[in-house]
């Protein structure tokens, strides 16, 4: 995955500067973000060196853009052509990087806008959910040769025969980190609606705090474990090219944010950096299949050939010998395929039966720290017993320990988990 990005040996200092769907959303915030992008410009970290400072600005679409084109979309075809769906949501980019461009040059800067496809943002052929497989650093460096400042459509790509294609919702990020290590970048910076990374969703855990310095891992397993931070493929890709990102808000450009990197020595200061929950989840169990080798094989294999992205597998043996349940969790967008996908394969594996639960929640104690503190668990385990909340799966690894709870119990088992820490 995202082997083939180079780094470009550019002679310019390059910042990387993406806004969310909420900075752009109409044009007093597009005005707001063009301010931001000429003061960034001017700041010219690259002065010692001699080089000249450009920015490579990546848009997010305005606003709800991309729920309003996924429902027009719906209103045309139950299951709209994959394909087709890509171009249609790609317009959403498309929209705020020309205003953006032109409100850029409106204040005399040299400034243009790109797709995807005219910088060129390789992705694999597969819809919905591309990665990026490649970027023309010949295409981006004359483009930052020739302006200083590129605008440039996140979220899509175009494959190598010229179709267009999304890296999944959130893909905006990802999009700003993989440019930023194709022309070595000198940050990363994110710009949303909010301080940074909290140790917990403000919204629900009132006592969660701002961190202000937070490793890849760590954030990583927040993004997948639901905390809606940031595209966790974003931070992957960071990690593999040592991009420095920062969480920035786009209404407070002073504040400092949280900055996210290689976070060596912070296991020493910190061993528990926050907690998620996610209640899109659900839970699907295939009954009672043979207890023979190649079972769980073939059941992922059908999953992964769908695209499928499954966690948290256990097995437990049926009370029958000879039969094992195997249960697992999916985002709920995933429920239906996989439902689908089970129900096609349950004969062959002569399986009993595919049933689903779509009120759990995954809750989830993340920290760079966790890794051999059984005291940790014993300590969530006893809080959750104490207020009556049943555990329904446990999984834990070095970063994190994550429990699937029923859906009401999702944001008091999120809170006693942080309490439990003491507020982080
Ligand atoms: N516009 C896309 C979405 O809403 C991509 C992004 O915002 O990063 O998911
Ligand atoms: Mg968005």
């Amino acid at each position: 995955m995202n082997k083939e990005i180079k780094k470009a040996a550019t002679p310019h200092t390059v910042s990387v500067l993406k806004f969310g769907g909420t900075s752009v959303k109409n044009q007093a915030r597009i005005q707001h973000v063009a301010e931001i992008v000429r003061d960034r410009l001017a700041e010219d970290p690259g002065k010692a060196e001699k080089k000249a400072h450009k920015i490579l600005v990546v848009v997010s679409a305005m606003g709800d853009t991309t729920d309003y084109l996924l429902k027009l979309g719906a209103q045309c075809a139950k299951t709209p052509d994959k394909r087709e769906l890509d171009s249609l949501l790609s317009t959403g980019e498309q929209i705020s990087i020309t205003l953006l461009a032109m409100t850029l040059k409106e204040m005399g800067l040299k400034a243009r806008s790109f797709t995807a496809a005219q910088i060129g943002i390789f992705t694999e052929s597969v819809h919905s959910k591309a990665r990026i497989v490649d970027i023309n650093n010949d295409n981006l460096n004359k483009a930052l040769a020739e302006n200083d400042i590129l605008v440039v459509a996140g979220f899509q790509g175009i494959t190598a025969d010229g179709d267009i294609t999304t890296l999944g919702r959130g893909g905006s990020d990802t999009t700003a980190c993989a440019l930023a290590a194709a022309t070595d970048a000198v940050i990363c910076d994110i710009y949303t609606d909010v301080d940074g990374i909290y140790t917990a969703d403000p919204n629900i855990i009132k006592a969660a705090k701002l961190l202000n310095r937070v490793s890849y891992g760590e954030v990583i397993e927040m993004a997948r474990l639901g905390a809606q931070v940031l595209h966790p493929r974003a931070v992957e890709l960071a990690r593999q090219y040592k991009v420095r990102m920062r969480v920035r808000n786009t209404f407070k450009p002073d504040h400092e944010g949280t900055i996210i990197d290689g976070g060596e020595d912070m296991e020493i200061y910190r061993s528990i950096s926050g907690v998620a929950v996610d209640k899109d989840q659900a839970c699907v169990t295939i009954m009672s299949v043979p207890d023979i080798p190649g079972i769980a094989g073939q059941i992922m294999q059908a999953l992964a050939d769908n695209n499928i992205v499954i966690d948290m597998i256990m097995q437990a043996f049926h009370q029958t010998a000879g039969l094992n349940n195997i249960t697992f969790t999916v985002h709920s967008t995933d429920l239906d395929q996989t439902i689908k996908t089970l129900e096609s394969i349950k004969g062959d594996l002569s399986a009993s039966s595919v049933i689903a639960d779509k009120d759990i929640a995954k809750v989830s104690l993340i920290g760079a720290g966790l890794a051999g503190q059984s005291g940790i668990a014993a300590t969530v385990f006893k809080a959750f017993g104490g207020a009556g909340i049943n555990i329904k799966m446990i999984a834990t690894s070095e970063m994190k320990l994550t429990c699937v709870v029923s859906g009401k119990d999702a944001d008091k088992a999120g809170k006693l988990m942080h309490s439990s820490f003491g507020e982080g």
